[in-house]
């Protein structure tokens, strides 16, 4: 008997012993995520913006402001302040009481490293010395940026998305190694520290001394946040669905019907388009080459192209067809309704046909294809990355259209690389391309667009891959940038001349709005943000830049599941 009972509790122990190290991360102590991690991490430097590992800028190191971009509202982080103390001085109150996560001080003399390394490293944040002229510590908690000629909307873009590092680690980095290296052991001021890592995920563990929760009262609820590698959509579709992942930001194709199906899945929207819009996808043209350098052949194309169809067959009514200016819902007040109202387009078939008869384009062969008004004939493609299923579905939708008004438009579908060359060194026809995200001015909207000067040989890296040229669009979009954050009116009088060239040239055809994919899972964590009144409307999203608009905020809001 007593063997039997001793038998019986070793066995209880170890099955005891083996779960718990199954379970090292506790389920209702974790947060499961995933979408941004396309391969095993293997970056902690927030200066590799396309590469680190995720929650590095967000997690770990911080911003000096938060942005939401629902309410368009800067919130104070590692900034308790900043103000323009003069035209051309910004004066940055520094939050005290904050510690890198080593246990040693953030002080005035981290931001101001922050700033001057972006002078010697090129880094994300290296363009601001264009217009900065030097950055001086006042005291331990007062940083002066002495601008030579303010661009306050950048300023108001850098002071979210740039990473704050510490100087007791960082001075003694080379160049070469602030840009390229992988940083490991990382030493920030935010709420997560470095856990672990492996080739499927990363793991955060939460800060017990994050500076936010005495000053802010603020408290994420999980301890320990899991990202694992990206799956296959159909694999993390079933994920989804059975509550291992709890917030999941890849494009789920189907995930209205999981919403409405019971199966306690929610989005941010409980109706279509369910996602909050995060991008534009544009058709871009390239403008250097023919007959795509005539404006009347770019017009005939955009009404030529059934938007509902790629909106509500192709994407299944998560997304939304994009306004002709192609601003975001967050820009909705600087859409100049009138304008668009005079100048827009819309799904039009025989008013593409009118505009290419009237352009001198028909078809003389007899083909069924138009010829230019030189009696050359056109065969253009249009294309996207293989294996990027709904936009290859909507490209099948943009030739279809094209066609049937007589443009002989086929789809095709060349690797990612092939891609990407083709992109930056204007040998593509057409392509859909949605590069620029959601932020806090339109300014970086216009920037994508009419990024100038047009490199004849080398190419472009950061928009206008078309290769537009217009100068007076330049200025405005550099106009745009001095106007004050804030002054909405003034940056409404400048948008509105550039939605007028946009409108009338047509540089791109703006289609929809690509979804800020989003899809939570109330299995253990509930509270998620949502439209819905009394809910927080904070953003749902790991991507890199995301955690710095609200996201670190909803990790705060969440609540244990029953
Ligand atoms: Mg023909």
């Amino acid at each position: 008997m007593f063997k039997k009972i001793t038998l019986l509790v070793l066995i209880i122990v170890f099955l005891f012993s083996g779960m718990a190290f199954a379970q090292v991360y506790e389920r209702s102590e974790t947060l499961y995520t995933s979408g941004t991690q396309w391969g095993p991490p293997s970056s902690w430097n927030p200066y590799n913006t396309g590469g680190y590992a995720m929650g590095t800028f967000g997690l770990c190191y911080e911003s000096l402001f938060l942005y939401d971009p629902l309410t368009n509202e800067y919130i104070p982080w590692l900034a308790e302040s900043g103000e323009w103390i003069s035209s051309k001085v910004y004066e940055l109150k520094v939050r005290k009481d904050v510690k890198w996560n080593d246990g040693v001080a953030f002080t005035a003399t981290d931001v101001k490293f922050t700033f001057d390394l972006a002078k010697t490293a090129a880094i994300g944040l290296s363009p601001i010395w264009n217009f900065l002229g030097s950055v001086d510590k006042v005291d331990d908690y007062t940083v002066q940026l002495k601008f030579v000629d303010p661009l306050y909307q950048e300023l108001g873009w850098y002071i979210y998305n740039n990473p704050i590092i510490p100087e007791h680690i960082w001075a003694s980095k080379s160049a070469k190694d602030v840009t390229s290296g992988i940083g490991e052991n990382p030493v920030g001021t935010g709420a997560y520290l470095f856990e672990a890592s492996d080739q499927s995920k990363m793991v955060w563990k939460k800060n017990p001394n994050w500076w936010a929760n005495s000053a802010l009262g603020l408290d994420p609820k999980p301890k320990y946040i899991i990202d694992l590698v990206n799956s296959s959509n159909n694999v993390a579709l079933g994920q989804v669905i059975m509550g291992q992942y709890d917030l999941n930001n890849n494009f789920l194709p189907g995930i209205a019907s999981i919403v409405k199906g019971g199966y306690g899945i929610s989005t941010y929207f409980p109706d279509p388009p369910y996602m909050i819009a995060g991008n534009t996808a544009w058709l871009l043209l390239n403008l250097t080459k023919k007959p795509m350098d005539d404006v009347a052949f770019r017009r005939a194309v955009a009404h030529a192209i059934d938007v509902d169809q790629i909106v509500n067959v192709v994407y299944g009514s998560i997304v939304s067809k994009a306004d002709p200016s192609g601003l975001l819902p967050i820009w909705d007040q600087y859409i100049d309704k009138a304008l668009v109202q005079e100048l827009g387009f819309s799904y039009d078939p025989e008013k593409a046909k009118a505009i290419l008869a009237g352009a001198g384009y028909k078809d003389v062969n007899g083909d069924g294809f138009v010829e230019a008004p030189d009696g050359s004939k056109i065969a253009l493609s249009v294309v996207v990355p293989f294996g990027w299923s709904d936009w290859m579905e909507s490209i099948k939708v943009v030739s279809r259209g094209c066609q049937a008004v007589g443009i002989n438009l086929a789809p095709e579908y060349p690797d990612y690389p092939q891609y990407l060359d083709s992109k930056l060194n204007a040998t593509f026809d057409m392509m859909i391309c949605n590069d620029q995200q959601m932020s806090s001015t339109p300014w970086t909207y216009y920037d994508w667009i009419f990024q100038n000067p047009i490199a004849d040989i080398a190419t472009m890296q950061n928009g206008n891959y078309g290769r537009y040229e217009n100068k007076e669009a330049f200025a405005l979009a550099d106009e745009l940038d001095k106007v004050k954050v804030g002054d909405i009116e003034g940056m409404k009088a400048v948008i509105s001349k550039l939605e007028k060239i946009e409108l009338t040239d047509l540089p791109l055809i703006p289609l929809w709005y690509n979804g800020m994919w989003s899809q939570t899972s109330n299995a253990v964590w509930t509270n998620w943000p949502s439209s819905a009144e009394g809910s927080n409307h904070y953003l749902a999203a790991t991507w890199r830049g995301y955690w710095n608009m609200t996201g670190i905020l909803m990790l705060c809001d969440l609540e244990p599941a029953k």
